[in-house]
C-alpha cells in the first residue's frame, strides 16, 4: 500500500466535504504521516476518516475532528500550544507542523504506556523536537508552562476546566468536548483580558476527560 497516496486521497476529501479549508490546515494534514501513528498490525485502515483503537482503550481521533479542531484554533507558527489528551501524539503533530519552527506544543497524556508509544512515534515521524509529552492529569494544565496561546483538549469534560481557563494568555483560544459521557459540544473558549466568550461549534463524540477537574479518578 502506497501510504502516500492513500494519504493525499483522504485529505482531497476532507477538502471536498469542507472540513479542511484553511492553507496551512491542509498543508499540514497532507504532511504528518498518520499511519506512524497507529498500531503497526492497523496501519492500513491509518487514512480512513475513522476513530482507531490505539490500545487502553482509547482512540486516535478521526482525521475529520482533527481538521475541525485544528481549523478552529487558528493556529500560527511561533505559538505555544497545550493538548490535553496526547493518545497517539498525531494531533500534537499536525499542530506542530503548523506552529513550527519557534512555537512548541506540549500534549499531557495520563496512560503512561500511551504516552511512551506517542514520544516513539513522534521520533519517527520528526516531530519530537516540536512536542513534548508529559505524563499527567491535563484537567488541570500545565502550570510550569503557561501561558498558552492555545489549548486543545481532546477528550470530553462535564464542564470548562477552571484552570486551563486560567492558563490561557490573552486573545487565546480553547477548544473543549463538553457534555455527557455519549455525546458533546465541541466548546470555543475566547479569553479577552478576564472575559470568557464561549461559541458551540457543535455536536462531537470524544472519550471522557479522567481526573480532577474532569470526570473524576
Ligand atoms: N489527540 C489524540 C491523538 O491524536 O491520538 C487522541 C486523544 S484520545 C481521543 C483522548 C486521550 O485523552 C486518551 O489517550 C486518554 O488517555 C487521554 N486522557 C483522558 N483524560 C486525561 C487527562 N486528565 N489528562 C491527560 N490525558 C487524558
Amino acid at each position: 500500500m502506497d501510504f502516500d497516496i492513500e494519504r493525499k486521497r483522504m485529505i482531497r476529501s476532507l477538502v471536498e466535504k469542507g472540513y479542511l479549508t484553511k492553507p496551512d490546515v491542509i498543508k499540514a494534514m497532507e504532511k504528518v504521516p498518520r499511519h506512524l501513528f497507529v498500531p503497526e498490525g492497523i496501519r492500513r485502515s491509518a487514512y480512513i476518516d475513522t476513530p482507531l483503537s490505539i490500545g487502553e482503550g482509547q482512540t486516535i481521533s478521526a482525521p475529520h475532528m482533527v481538521a475541525i479542531m485544528v481549523e478552529a484554533l487558528d493556529l500560527r507558527p511561533g505559538m505555544k500550544v497545550l493538548e490535553v489528551g496526547g493518545g497517539s501524539g498525531y494531533h500534537a503533530a499536525v499542530m506542530g507542523e503548523i506552529v513550527r519552527p519557534d512555537g512548541h506544543v506540549y500534549s499531557v497524556e495520563r496512560i503512561e504506556s500511551l504516552a511512551e508509544r506517542a514520544k516513539k512515534n513522534l521520533k519517527e515521524a520528526g516531530y519530537d523536537d516540536i512536542v513534548t509529552i508529559v505524563v499527567g492529569d491535563g484537567s488541570k494544565g500545565l502550570g510550569e508552562f503557561a501561558p498558552f496561546d492555545r489549548i486543545c483538549v481532546a477528550a470530553a469534560a462535564p464542564g470548562v476546566p477552571e484552570p486551563l481557563k486560567q492558563q490561557l494568555a490573552d486573545d487565546g483560544k480553547l477548544l473543549i468536548p463538553v457534555g455527557g459521557r455519549w455525546y458533546q459540544d465541541l466548546i470555543l473558549v475566547e479569553r479577552k483580558q478576564n472575559k470568557f466568550l464561549q461559541t458551540n461549534l457543535g455536536g462531537c463524540v470524544f472519550v471522557p476527560l479522567i481526573g480532577e477537574y474532569g470526570y473524576g479518578n
